[in-house]
């Protein structure tokens, strides 16, 4: 075979040209073109298993059965105990001062 490079006659077995040190692999092209999917923004959740792409609300993949964590953050009730929380904690305050008030000027 011959140095696609610079046409130098090239050893079978020659794994780049001894005259300019150009890969000598004739179907080894340098970059790859990457696929489609790889290439977009990973937006949503992913399968850890294999890559495809689930719904909010799928925690095992339907095309490779794996289990896919949704992240505490993500789930509604973690959220919605957060703000009932919160809202008692504002309650508890207000009430507490209200108690404050009253016996300092009730
Ligand atoms: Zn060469
Ligand atoms: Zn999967």
């Amino acid at each position: 075979m011959f140095c696609t490079n610079c046409g130098e006659k090239l050893p079978d077995n020659a794994k780049t040209c001894p005259k300019c040190g150009a890969p000598a692999e004739e179907a080894a092209p340098a970059a790859a073109p990457a696929p489609a999917a790889a290439a977009k923004p990973a937006r949503g959740r992913f399968c850890k298993g294999c890559g495809a792409k689930l719904k909010r609300s799928e925690t095992v993949c339907p095309y490779c059965g794996a289990k896919n964590r949704i992240p505490i953050t993500k789930r509604f009730w973690f959220w919605a105990i957060l703000l009932l929380l919160a809202a008692l904690g504002l309650f508890y305050l207000f009430t507490l001062c209200r108690d404050l008030y009253l016996s300092l000027f009730g």
